[in-house]
Order: C-alpha cells, then sequence, then structure tokens
C-alpha cells in the first residue's frame, strides 16, 4: 500500500514485485477491486473470466525509467440483455485501452514537447530518464484536442508573419480569459469573416487599424462594436507627429545656422589674431606662423581633426567675408581636406557660438533644443505629469520653437488624455480643432481618424485593447523559433494553441 501512494498509482491497485534492472525499474501490478463496471452496459460484475498482462511505459522514477507489468482481468457481463459477453476491467483516469503508456507519462511527453520542439524535446526527454522519439512528441501535441467552443465575447485579433514580410497569418486572443482561441492560416478578410460567423456570440472586436480586419468583423459580426486598437492609435498619431517635429526642428536648426553666421560676422571682421587664438585655444604665434605660411599644422591639444589643419584658413576666408559654407567646403577640398561638409558646418557654428558667449543672455536664448524628431515625438506623447525636470525643460524649449509646434504638443495631449482616459466622446470636437488649424502632417493622421471614426471611438472609450493580443504574437514568434521555423501551420497551430 506503501507503494501505491509512493508511486501514485490509482486506489484498487497493489503493488505485487519491484525489480530494478540495468534500463531502471519494473513493476508487477494488481488490480484488486472486487467488481469492474461493463463498459457496454455500466453493469458491475464480479465474475472474473481470465487474467492478461499489459506492459506499460510509465512517468520515470528517481530518473530511472518505470516499466509497469498490470495484470488485468477480464470480467464476464451478466446483464442478459447486454451484447457484450466478456470485458476487460478499465482505469479511466490512469491508463487508455489499448495504450502502451499510461496517461501522466503521456501528459509529460507532451508538455517537454510544447515546451521544447520535436527534436530538442527528445533530448530534454532523455535527460529526465525519459526514451521517447521526435515522432512521438509530435503526434502527441498533433492529437491534442482542438480549440474549446467556448462562447466568446470580446476579441482580440491581429496578425503575425510566417515569413517576415512575405507570409501571414491571423491570431485569435479572447480578451476576457486572455487566451488564445486559434490561429488562421492567413490575414485575408474572408477567413476571419467566416471564423466570425461561427461566434455569434461576438460583443466587441478589438482590431488594429488595417483594413482587412475591420471588413473581416463587418462581414462575420455586423453585431459587434469595432475597438480601433489604442495602441496603434498613439503609434499613427507619433508618426504623423514625427514628422511635424522633423519639418520644425530642421527649420529651426537652419535658422539658428544662419543667425549665428550673420550676428557673429561684425565680431569676425573685427578680430584680432589675438582673439582668435584664444577662441582656437592656441597661442598667438602659432596664429601668427599659420596665417602667415598658410601651412596646416596639427600639433594642437590631445584630439586633433581632419579639420583642424585647415582652420587657419578657414578662419582667414571667414574674415575677409566669405560666409558661404558650401563655397568654403569646396576650397578645402580643393587642398586636400577629405572629412565632411557637416563637419566644416558644426566647426564653424561651434566656434561663433563660442565666440557669443561673452553676451551668456544672448547665448541661451539660442541654445539649440538637441533632439532628434523622434525623442521629441516621445516627449510630446508623454504623460507631463511624469516628465522629470530636464525633460520639461527641454519640452518647453520645443514648444518655443514655433506656434505651430506649441499648438501640435496642445493637440497631441488633448488625444493622448482622450486615450489615458477613455473619454472617446471628445473625439469630434477634437477633429474639429485639427481641421481648424494649419497642422497638414496632423490633419492627415485626422483624414485617417474620420474613415474609422466609430472605431476610433470605441477604442478610446471600451476598456478592450490589443496589448495581450500582441504578447500572444511575440510568444508565437519565440514558439516559431523553437521549432527552428520549420513547423508547418498545423503543428504550430496546435503548440499555440496549447502552449503552456
Ligand atoms: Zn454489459
Amino acid at each position: 500500500m506503501e507503494g501505491t501512494s509512493l508511486l501514485s498509482l490509482p486506489e484498487g491497485m497493489q503493488i505485487e514485485q519491484i525489480q530494478i534492472t540495468e534500463n531502471g525499474l519494473i513493476i508487477a501490478v494488481v488490480a484488486t477491486s472486487p467488481t469492474s463496471c461493463c463498459p457496454c452496459c455500466s453493469e458491475p460484475s464480479s465474475s472474473v473470466h481470465c487474467h492478461y498482462r499489459r506492459v506499460l511505459r510509465d512517468a520515470p522514477c528517481a530518473g530511472r525509467q518505470v516499466q509497469l507489468v498490470l495484470t488485468v482481468r477480464k470480467f464476464s457481463c451478466r446483464n442478459p440483455y447486454c451484447s457484450r459477453k466478456v470485458f476487460a476491467e478499465r482505469f479511466p483516469d490512469f491508463v487508455e485501452p489499448w495504450a502502451r503508456m499510461t496517461i501522466r507519462h503521456g501528459q509529460q511527453i507532451t508538455s517537454i514537447g510544447l515546451a521544447t520542439c520535436g527534436k530538442g524535446g527528445t533530448r530534454l526527454a532523455a535527460r529526465l530518464g525519459i526514451h521517447t522519439t521526435r515522432q512521438t512528441i509530435l503526434r502527441r501535441i498533433m492529437a491534442l484536442p482542438e480549440s474549446s467552443a467556448e462562447s466568446i465575447l470580446f476579441l482580440g485579433i491581429d496578425d503575425f508573419s510566417f515569413r517576415r514580410g512575405l507570409r501571414f497569418g491571423t491570431l485569435l486572443v479572447n480578451l476576457e480569459s486572455r487566451r488564445v482561441v486559434d490561429l488562421l492560416a492567413d490575414r485575408e478578410a474572408d477567413t476571419s469573416a467566416a471564423w466570425m460567423r461561427q461566434h455569434p456570440d461576438l460583443k466587441a472586436v478589438s482590431r488594429d487599424r488595417g483594413g482587412a480586419y475591420a471588413s473581416a468583423a463587418a462581414q462575420g459580426a455586423p453585431q459587434a462594436t469595432q475597438c480601433a486598437d489604442r495602441f496603434h492609435l498613439l503609434k499613427n498619431l507619433g508618426e504623423a507627429l514625427e514628422d511635424l517635429l522633423a519639418r520644425h526642428l530642421s527649420a529651426s536648426r537652419k535658422r539658428q545656422v544662419e543667425a549665428a553666421l550673420e550676428e557673429q560676422t561684425p565680431a569676425w571682421q573685427e578680430m584680432t589674431q589675438g582673439a582668435i587664438a584664444q577662441q582656437i585655444g592656441v597661442s598667438l604665434n602659432t596664429v601668427r606662423r599659420w596665417l602667415i605660411s598658410g601651412c596646416p599644422e596639427t600639433t594642437r591639444g590631445p584630439y586633433v581633426s581632419r579639420l583642424d589643419p585647415y582652420l587657419p584658413y578657414l578662419l582667414q576666408r571667414w574674415a575677409q567675408g566669405c560666409h558661404n559654407i558650401a563655397q568654403l567646403f569646396r576650397e578645402l577640398e580643393a587642398q586636400g581636406y577629405r572629412g565632411t561638409y557637416a563637419s566644416v558646418r558644426d566647426n564653424l557654428v561651434r566656434r561663433l557660438q563660442f565666440a557669443g558667449r561673452k553676451t551668456p543672455a544672448h547665448a541661451s536664448s539660442k541654445t539649440p533644443p538637441l533632439s532628434t524628431p523622434r525623442q521629441a515625438t516621445f516627449l510630446f506623447l508623454r504623460c507631463p505629469q511624469k516628465l522629470r525636470v530636464q525633460e520639461q525643460e527641454t519640452l518647453v524649449k520645443l514648444c518655443q520653437i514655433d506656434p505651430e509646434v506649441d499648438l501640435a504638443y496642445d493637440l497631441v495631449q488633448q488625444f493622448a488624455q482622450m486615450l489615458r482616459t477613455r473619454t472617446g466622446e471628445h473625439l469630434d470636437a477634437w477633429l474639429d480643432q485639427v481641421e481648424k488649424s494649419t497642422l497638414p502632417e496632423l490633419q492627415s493622421f485626422a483624414a485617417g481618424v474620420q474613415k474609422d471614426k466609430d472605431a476610433v471611438r470605441a477604442g478610446l472609450t471600451w476598456w478592450i485593447n490589443n496589448g495581450v493580443v500582441e504578447g500572444h504574437v511575440t510568444k508565437l514568434k519565440l514558439i516559431k523559433r523553437q521549432g527552428y521555423g520549420r513547423a508547418g501551420f498545423p503543428l504550430l497551430r496546435k503548440r499555440v494553441l496549447h502552449a503552456v
């Protein structure tokens, strides 16, 4: 009895003998319950007709393979109306009729297969004392039941790629249970619509902003509310905003360069050799030598850029009144300079700004925001209360670039606020404001929203979104790679549906 509970054998089974061999344990087991029920008529019978033996593989014990030699009895059915005369006793939760391994052992192999893959599963199983083959693992995964016919009210739908950019499938998630309910082999609207028709309970469908799933939901689940996913909305808004900021940042940078060059012109023309020396950080003699000889030297400072040897010439030309940077660049190239145009321009601007430090207030007013359009977009979209002090300062500077940028910030924050607080009822007012603004990038975004307004409003109002679907897509990618990308769709589908 102790051995029975140690090995977790079902009630009514008794261990007769345990034999330790080279390959593991051979355990002889008999069933002791006095009666068994006929599988046809369910009538209990106690008339033992005969015995036979079944050899079953079982879960390993302390790393050793376990073989159960089970003595099974056959009973005679005494029910005169039953068509069955003789039946073998059954152990429903322990082993299936005709199976050659116990249910628990089969589950172990399936779990290993789901967590790894065919070949990898075989290797891991061997380490755990389980002897199995790649084919067994794959067969067991394929034998797993189909998705359950549970009622789905809130559906999340998104695509995933079999081969990036080439072949796509569709992932469907029950947003209440957060479980994958099915995988479809393509992302065609008809396929998804056919699936949705089989689920008439659908109340809402959360989708990205693509057209295929919108028309799938319109065809297959016309009763359901469509919700545009908030993440995709914010992403689209961010893209529009990034274009707008890129335009303004580029214009602002251009203005700054021009202003810096303009303002410093008199200073440079009047500059003495001593002032030039101080500014560049070399001795007066060096400046004199450079200006007289025109001979490039590379002796200054710990860092020497490609431009350094040409600086004297550059500064001299500047002082002479040539402020066309492209022209100066061409002249330097003719002298053998192999650096970039940007290096010439930046160097010149930096030196001019350095010269401008004598008037600090003036200099600080033209400090560039130093943000890329992407960084700026990130600052614009984030919740203002969560910004650090430095980020807030950058944000203020960005908004000062141009009244359009300031307006864009206001509009973007209004939209983000709607999204955060699920107040989609303000969408129409927001669209009106954008229409009246002079911001082409945001107007283009708003035009897209206008086409899909009901779904966007629902997305900004309902609790559902596609976050969990995106999470499952990430998991799917991992599963796909575990099989080295070789699993066909049916196997991938089973593995995703039953992922552990
Ligand atoms: Zn019977």
